[in-house]
């Protein structure tokens, strides 16, 4: 695909909680690393102090950390670039806008927020591009030196090259900019701090990026950011080369609304407090504008590496959908190892999320229980309620379904399920045959035979196969809870 290596890069903001659009984007840039055998950079660009924070930072990194996408060059792992966090790295930006204005690439305007907001008005009204108009392109030396005297604060600008931008976008194909809408942009504030504009294609630059895969939301920046870099290129920064471009499209949540980072669905702890697993959570996730075939959208993430071609990337908006991530994710859950089932659940069985008194834990019973489980769970963290029957005192309250399921003649069903139950064999089958037995004797098939029984003994109306169930509960506790329903219904 490109000449030399591929360097790609993902470099998010520390700012907020990691959503599934950032996701998404890390993703794409790995998974094109991976496949062309070519590096990860990820940078942390935190130029802006006042909205950066450490603990985004962290969080960050923990969550790449536990999707499994690792990095070749950044943080912790260091790299022939470093440092990876632009915060430390505000002599090289400023060493750069002084270069290029030397170069006559950038100039300083003197422009006030008045006097850009009066012209754009005039300009708008006129019918024209509102856009910055080039006013201190070409000021004279003296007007410079009044404004200094002044004290009149300056920015840092860009000088737009003459005549539209063209670009071969890797996922849109040809795009091109007329110059109109790409006017001169401040690359340092007044303050001195470099911003976004002038530090990302910089960093890109010295650190040989060849593809830049990020969201569509960035693609005016495109343009620009192809005119520094020609302009970078002359003063010798970088290696010369300019990225190719891919933009990934935009994901859409509820209402046909772009998902947007505050959206609850967006937010990746969302996922992760309720036990998604990474590999299902990422496969749902690569199918936000890409497949693997027309006819399968489950695979693992060496299936994805193998195949992902940005060129496959479709440009239309893709559409968030949460039923299909869960279904993702269940299928992912029924396809493991039963043991890396078993060890994933671990978290889910004690506290905070377990309601039972740690020493109740049974592991060789839950050992027993958990392939009953393992078929039925959407997300992880569905595993406490359908295993807490085995570790509570007393099946849970949940009156919902006691009403569902204590009828009238409940405790004539409930007395005679448990005389045959005491009799029965053990075994799963042998518990089956007894219910079906006592069912029949009160002209009740199964399923509504077993309604009461599985109320009185795990206190809700769904739950795991019921009599496998009761197996791994035992006799006497499964006898027990049906003596205690049967009180309870008779002071009712
Ligand atoms: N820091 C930018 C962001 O978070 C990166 C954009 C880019 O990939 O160029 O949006
Ligand atoms: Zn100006």
């Amino acid at each position: 695909m490109a000449n030399g290596p591929v360097r790609v890069r993902f470099c998010p903001s520390p700012t907020g909680n990691p959503h599934v659009g950032l996701v998404r984007t890390a993703l794409f840039n790995w998974a094109f690393a991976r496949h062309h055998g070519g590096t990860l950079v990820f940078r942390i660009e935190d130029t802006d102090a006042a909205r950066d924070s450490e603990e985004s930072y962290n969080q960050l990194l923990d969550s790449l950390r536990w999707l499994g996408l690792d990095w070749d060059e950044g943080p912790e792992v260091g790299g022939p670039h470093a440092p990876y966090r632009q915060s430390q790295r505000m002599d090289i930006y400023a060493d750069v806008a002084n270069k290029l204005q030397d170069a006559g690439h950038a100039y300083e305007c003197y422009c006030t927020a008045v006097e850009l907001e009066a012209r754009r008005d005039a300009a708008r009204a006129a019918g024209k591009p509102s856009g910055y108009d080039g006013t201190c392109r070409n000021l004279s030396a003296e007007r410079i030196a009044r404004y200094k005297a002044e004290g009149r604060p300056a920015i840092v600008r860009f000088r737009m090259p003459d005549g539209p931008i063209t670009f071969n976008d890797l996922v849109r194909g040809e795009l091109t900019f007329t110059q109109d809408n790409v006017p001169d942009f401040g690359i340092v504030r007044a303050n001195g701090a470099p911003l976004y504009t002038l530090v990302n294609p910089v960093d890109d630059a010295l650190m040989q990026i060849t593809h830049v895969l990020r969201g569509e939301d960035l693609l005016s920046s495109t343009p620009r950011q192809i005119a520094l870099y020609k302009a970078l290129a002359e003063i010798g920064v970088g290696n010369g080369t300019t990225p190719q471009f891919g933009h990934l499209p935009y994901v859409m949540g509820e209402g046909n609304k772009k998902l947007s980072k505050r959206d609850p669905e967006a937010s990746l702890n969302l996922y992760r407090e309720r036990g998604f697993l990474p590999e299902g959570l990422l496969n749902y996730l690569s199918l936000l504008g890409w497949s693997l075939s027309e006819d399968r959208d489950i695979f693992s993430m060496e299936e994805m590496v193998a195949t992902f071609d940005i060129s496959d990337v479709n440009a239309n908006p893709a559409r968030f959908d949460l039923k299909k991530c869960e279904y993702i994710n269940a299928t992912h859950l029924r396809e493991m190892d039963v043991k890396d089932f078993i060890e994933a659940c671990g978290p889910w069985l004690k506290a905070p999320h377990a309601p039972w008194r740690p020493e109740a834990f049974d592991r060789a019973a839950f050992e027993e229980i958990a392939p009953h489980a393992q078929t039925r769970l959407t997300v992880l963290s569905d595993i406490t309620a359908n295993v807490d029957f085995l570790f509570l005192d007393e099946p849970v309250e949940d009156e919902a379904s006691w009403a569902k399921a204590m009828k009238e003649g409940s405790d004539a069903l409930l007395r005679t399920a448990r005389a045959k139950l005491g009799d029965a064999d053990w075994n799963a089958e042998a518990l089956k045959n007894a219910v079906l037995a006592a069912g029949e004797e009160h002209g009740l098939k199964l399923g509504k035979a077993q309604a009461p029984v599985r109320v009185a003994v795990t206190g809700r109306t769904v739950g795991l196969p019921l009599f496998e169930s009761l197996e791994v509960l035992g006799r006497e506790r499964t006898l027990s809870r049906i003596d205690a329903a049967l009180e309870k219904l008779a002071a009712a």
